[in-house]
C-alpha cells in the first residue's frame, strides 16, 4: 500500500520541503494520558487527534507535528497525568508552549496552523481556541484551535469521555487499542451495557469521515483567507470563547456548552468549512 507520509518526524528533508511547498499547512494534535475506562488505551485523546490529523493531511495535504501530551484537567484516576486544573483560570504551561510552537511553525514557513485537541478538559478547550484566535492576530496567518468533536456535532458526536463516541473513534482509528469486553469489569463505564453495545468501528468511521473531510476543506480554505476573512474568523472564535467563559462565570462551567449542543446550535463544523463566520457568531450569541 502506498500511503503518503505526512508525519513531520518521519519525513526526510527533501520530502518535508516537497510537502510544505505543495501545501504549507501544519497540524498539531493535542491530548494527554488519562484514564479512559478499562476498555480503552490511556493515550486515547492524543492517539485519536493524531490519527485524524494524519488522515486529513493525507486527504488534503499538509504536515503533522508529533502530538503534544499533557494538558488541562483530567480525571482523578490511575495512570492519569494532570498538568493543570480543569476548572482553573490559570494556565502557565500549555498556553506558552502552544504559542511558541505556532511561532516556530510560522518561522519554518507554514502559512496556516490547525491545533486539534482530542482532550476536552473544560479549560483545555478554552485555552486552545484562545491561542488560535490570539496567534492568528499576532502571526497574521490563520490558526485554528478546536476539539475534534466540534467538527462532528451535526453528525451526532457531541463529545464524551470514554463513552460511545470516543470508544467508537478509537475502534476505527486504532482497533488494536480497544478491548471492549474488559468494560464489564469497570464499575463506572461498565455499569450498564450501553457503551459495549453502542460502540462500533462503523460509527467511529462515520465521525472520522466527517471530521477529516472538514479538516481538509478548512485547511485548503485557510491558505486563501485574506486579512478581512482572518478578522471575521477571529471575531467568530472570540465569540465562542466569550460564550464559554461568560457561561462559566454565570452558571456551572459547562453551561454554555450545554446550550451549544442543543438542537440548532451544532453546526460549527459546517459553518467553519463554508467560511460562514457570521453564523458562528450568531450561534455563540445564542449559547448564553
Ligand atoms: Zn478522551
Amino acid at each position: 500500500m502506498n500511503v503518503t507520509e505526512v508525519q513531520w518526524e518521519r519525513l526526510l528533508p527533501a520530502e518535508f520541503r516537497a510537502a510544505q511547498s505543495q501545501f504549507p499547512v501544519v497540524y498539531l494534535p493535542l491530548g494527554t494520558v488519562e484514564w479512559h475506562g478499562e476498555h480503552n488505551a490511556l493515550g486515547l485523546d492524543a492517539l485519536k487527534a493524531h490519527q485524524l490529523c494524519v488522515l486529513a493531511a493525507q486527504q488534503g495535504g499538509g504536515i503533522v507535528h508529533p502530538p503534544v501530551y499533557g494538558g488541562m484537567g483530567g480525571l482523578d484516576m490511575p495512570a492519569t497525568v494532570v498538568m493543570e486544573g480543569e476548572y482553573e483560570w490559570d494556565n502557565h504551561l500549555l498556553r506558552p508552549w502552544l504559542e511558541k510552537l505556532c511561532s516556530e511553525f510560522m518561522r519554518q514557513g507554514f502559512r496556516a496552523i490547525i491545533m486539534l485537541t482530542g482532550h476536552y478538559g473544560h479549560n483545555q478547550q478554552i485555552t486552545v481556541r484562545e491561542v488560535g484566535a490570539r496567534m492568528t492576530e499576532r502571526l497574521q496567518i490563520p490558526v485554528l484551535g478546536t476539539p475534534e468533536y466540534w467538527l462532528a456535532q451535526d453528525a451526532g458526536y457531541l463529545g464524551d469521555h470514554a463513552g460511545i463516541g470516543e470508544t467508537s473513534l478509537l475502534m476505527h482509528l486504532h482497533p488494536d487499542l480497544v478491548a471492549i469486553e474488559r468494560i464489564r469489569a469497570d464499575p463506572d463505564y461498565g455499569k450498564t451495557d450501553a457503551i459495549e453495545k453502542g460502540s462500533t468501528a462503523a460509527l467511529g468511521q462515520r465521525y472520522t469521515d466527517v471530521i477529516v473531510s472538514r479538516l481538509a476543506t478548512v485547511s485548503r480554505a485557510m491558505l486563501t483567507w485574506d486579512e478581512a476573512t482572518r478578522a471575521a474568523f477571529v471575531r467568530a472564535e472570540r465569540a465562542l470563547i466569550s460564550a464559554q467563559v461568560r457561561g462559566w462565570r454565570m452558571d456551572q462551567p459547562w453551561a454554555a456548552w450545554r446550550k451549544a449542543f442543543d438542537g440548532e446550535l451544532t453546526h460549527y463544523g459546517k459553518y467553519l468549512a463554508a467560511g460562514q463566520f457570521e453564523q458562528i457568531e450568531r450561534m455563540a450569541a445564542q449559547c448564553i
